[in-house]
């Protein structure tokens, strides 16, 4: 009844999961055991878009849907990182993306958000490191129920009420003739602050390239703010060139000073970097 107890994953799961186990099957045997030296704690493990593109439907199941195509891949590359004895935690990086994706930032509208684009940057400046609560993770006194909620950046931590799984209990004790008195009570759950997930991110300032008109960075340049996270984070500099792949998508103007303000501003959410520009001459 609620969508947030765990399920069996959907045919359309199992397929993407089984499409992964033999990608990396196929493809990363080798880079497995080159890795096994590694002790970072966080490892981007970079796959080329062209492997990635013609594998099993892989290509067409990232563009649709990203989030999900990466969160199956991740789930069968932790199984492989496990087995291989590899203790970083592994985040997957798809690298080299056709140029029919290519975009340039100062192009960059409204209408251009959810798209998935790769640009040529140059780094204008970066913020501090820090965190976010990614997953916020719960327990139940009354059912020793535990599950997780999945939060976004930059926006209010969602407001619980109830415990899911007590929820689904009242009804079926309802259903069976019980009575209101023998209910557990729903609200009688907290954080676990032990099991929360924090994310390392990072705000990243990036300018077109065509700004760029002698060695020294401009210094009144338009602007548009790119998120890093994990291994990316303090990872780069200013005056760096890079090709960013990234989703575009839409934030609160930093300075907004009441909370229903309407106006937004674009920002690229990042899902891989590559060095070096690949359409401008460095
Ligand atoms: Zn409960």
């Amino acid at each position: 009844m609620s969508p947030r107890v765990p399920t069996e994953p959907t045919p359309e799961e199992q397929r993407l999961l089984a499409a992964w186990r033999t990608f990396f099957e196929a493809n990363c045997k080798a880079d497995f055991a080159a890795l096994a030296s590694i002790d970072d704690s966080v490892w981007g493990f970079e796959i080329q878009w062209e492997q990635l593109e013609k594998h099993e439907g892989l290509g067409l199941a990232f563009m649709s849907d990203m989030s999900t195509c990466l969160a199956s891949g991740t789930i069968v590359l932790e199984e492989q990182f496990s087995l291989h004895n590899l203790s970083p935690r592994p985040v997957i990086r798809v690298l080299g993306f056709s140029e029919l994706n290519r975009y340039h930032i100062a192009d960059l509208r409204m209408r251009d958000r959810t798209r998935f684009l790769r640009f040529d940057a140059v780094v204008h400046s970066t913020s501090r490191a820090m965190g976010w609560l990614k997953r916020a993770a719960y327990a139940c006194r009354e059912c020793k129920h535990e599950w997780v909620e999945h939060e976004q950046l930059a926006r209010a931590r969602k407001k619980l009420e109830t415990c899911p799984m007590c929820l689904k209990n009242a009804i079926a004790i309802l259903d069976a003739g019980g009575k209101r008195e023998d209910l557990p009570d729903p609200r009688n759950f907290s954080m676990d602050l032990e099991r929360n997930y924090y994310e390392d991110v990072q705000y990243m300032e990036l300018f077109d390239p065509t700004s760029l008109q002698s060695d020294d960075l401009p210094e009144d340049v338009p602007t548009i703010m790119a998120i890093l996270s994990e291994e990316y984070v303090n990872q780069f500099q200013p005056g760096q060139c890079l090709t960013v792949n990234a989703t575009v998508g839409i934030d609160h103007l930093p300075s907004r000073d009441y909370i229903r303000d309407t106006r937004r501003i674009l920002r690229l959410d990042v899902h891989s970097i590559e060095e070096g520009f690949s359409l401008h001459e460095d």
